[in-house]
């Protein structure tokens, strides 16, 4: 078995198979270690409209054509009486043939997509191989140690190995460079229903947010064969009130807050299997060392209330990919090569960062911001579509009269000097 490599990838969801397939289509040797056995479970299935740029430079927009994901055109939002505002069509801002229409993917068919669009560009994906360590040579990350599917432990070595883990964060957790965001300290609840009520036509693949007290709400994603995703996210101390402790009991409370909800789902089966989290919203404290670099969700994991996650991290693998590339060239993966690749993603992190801070803040609504500035309502448009890397002072002038933003967080750059020994 080999064990020399320029690249190693740990973890195959989104952001490992883009920067994996990025680097294969230029005949780099890359390994790609997955935990799991594909297709496998994922959470993470709205997509928005601007991950169309990744997918099109992965080559993938024909494949996600053809494939039977619902298209998605519009988000629309409802109170909890069931009053439900317009749906908001992308296409009335976006080209209605390219990026305005998005989709609405089932994460275990569309990760399975991406890891073979690597394979079939030359990288070498093992699964059911669980990293278990970093192997250092002073402070330089010079590989992985990998437990085999038989349960076996070998070492691997790379020039540079990604942490593409997600939001369990691997390498940056090893390092001791995981931060907390201060306030975002929600928790999930979801599960699946089949044969719910659904929009037709464009509006079929609308994702609903519909709202529930005390800044709480219910998401609604209309997938292929009949499901429908429903998720829940609030504060603890809502869900659990009156000493509720069962997921499924919370959940099953809330329906009866939201009128929409009660009535969309009231003509489904519930699938029965309850998933919680309350992992929300950690970052690194540096985007890369000697030898490590970090993607996607291991590098930052954002509430995902407007599904911005896939996009940051189809984002992340892409030009982390393409800087690796040029690095491979010019024989220089030192880490401050990186800088601007930290500081992209994390300006579009922050910036999608404060818009959910706003809307978590009680005192505000969109809607009050855009009467008072109606000049608000595009840049608010294209921040919620992803459009991230953009100057939006102006609008946070214009949304901090309404709530509170919060301070820039100091992550994203890349640790230069010396690299933390693993705790
Ligand atoms: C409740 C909830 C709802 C969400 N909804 C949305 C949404 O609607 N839209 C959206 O865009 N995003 C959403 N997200 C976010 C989305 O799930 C993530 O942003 C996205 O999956 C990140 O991709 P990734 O490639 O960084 O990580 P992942 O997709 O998590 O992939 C990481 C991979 O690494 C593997 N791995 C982990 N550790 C190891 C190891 N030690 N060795 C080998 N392999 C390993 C895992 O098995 C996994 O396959 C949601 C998240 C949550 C929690």
């Amino acid at each position: 078995m080999q064990t020399d490599y320029d690249v190693i990838i740990i973890g195959g969801g989104p952001a490992g198979s883009s920067a994996a397939t990025i680097l294969g289509e230029s005949n780099h040797k890359v390994l790609l270690l997955e935990r799991e056995k594909f297709p496998r479970y994922h959470i993470g299935e709205s997509l928005i409209p601007f991950t169309f740029g990744p997918l099109e430079r992965l080559g993938l927009i024909p494949e996600m054509r053809k494939s039977q994901f619902v298209k998605k055109y519009s988000v629309s939002f409802v109170q909890p009486d069931g009053k439900r505002s317009q749906p908001f069509y992308f296409f009335n801002r976006y080209d209605k043939e390219t990026v305005a229409q998005t989709w609405q993917v089932k994460r275990s068919e569309f990760d399975q997509m991406m890891l073979n669009h690597a394979r079939a560009h030359g990288v070498e994906v093992r699964e059911q191989s669980s990293v278990s360590r970093l192997l250092h040579e002073g402070e330089r990350v010079v590989g992985v140690e990998v437990i085999s599917p038989e349960g076996e432990k070998y070492e691997v070595r790379a020039k540079i190995t990604l942490d593409a883990s997600g939001k369990e964060a691997f390498a940056s957790k090893q390092q001791g460079w995981r931060v907390n965001d201060p306030y975002l300290n929600k928790i999930a609840i979801w599960t699946y229903y089949k044969g719910s009520k659904r929009g037709t036509g464009i509006d079929e693949g609308t994702t609903t947010i519909a709202f529930v007290p005390d800044k709480g709400w219910f998401w609604h994603i209309p997938m292929h064969d009949d499901m429908i995703s429903v998720g829940l996210v609030a504060e603890g101390k809502y869900l659990t009130r009156d000493g509720v402790k069962d997921p499924k009991a919370m959940f099953e409370r809330e329906i009866g807050q939201n009128q929409w909800i009660k009535e969309h789902l009231s003509s489904g089966e519930c699938t029965g299997e309850f998933w919680v989290t309350s992992e929300y919203s950690r970052h690194s404290r540096y985007c890369a060392g000697p030898g490590l670099l970090l993607l996607g969700d291991a590098f930052a994991f954002l509430d995902p209330v407007f599904s911005s996650g896939v996009m940051l991290a189809l984002k992340s693998g892409v030009l982390a990919g393409e800087e690796i590339h040029r690095g491979l060239l010019e024989g220089d993966l030192a880490p401050e090569r990186f800088t601007e690749y930290g500081a992209t993603m994390r300006q579009g992190v922050e910036n999608m960062r404060k818009l959910v801070y706003a809307f978590y803040d009680p005192a505000f609504s969109f809607k009050d911001v855009v009467m008072r500035y109606p000049e608000a309502a595009d840049q608010i448009t294209d921040c919620l579509s992803g459009d991230l890397n953009r100057d939006y002072s102006q609008l946070w002038e214009w949304i901090s009269e309404f709530a509170a933003l919060p301070d820039v967080l100091p992550y994203g750059t890349p640790l230069q000097e010396s690299i933390a020994q693993p705790v």
